[in-house]
């Protein structure tokens, strides 16, 4: 088993490309894409446990739940230029 310690999360059940692309990222921006997700059940910005992703049409499909209320959250992440 290989050990992600450079991560702030344990990608508990990304496809291998999701997985490649948000490793991508820099660690501020993954923290920044989590914390700024919109929960139409809060109705309001939440942060995003997240728990699965994968990619869709060249874009990042994260998905997780809402640390507020649990309700289930997805965020895209557009592919990089
Ligand atoms: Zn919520």
């Amino acid at each position: 088993m290989e050990k992600d310690q450079d991560s702030i999360i344990n990608f508990p059940h990304f496809t291998p490309s999701a997985r490649a692309r948000w490793k991508q990222i820099p660690l501020r921006a993954q923290e920044d894409i989590l914390a700024a997700v919109w929960c139409a059940e809060c109705n309001k910005g939440t942060s995003m446990n997240l728990s699965e992703a994968h990619i869709k049409g060249g874009f990042l499909i994260l998905k997780g739940i809402c640390q507020r209320c649990g309700h289930d959250l997805v965020r895209s992440v557009e592919p990089e230029d």
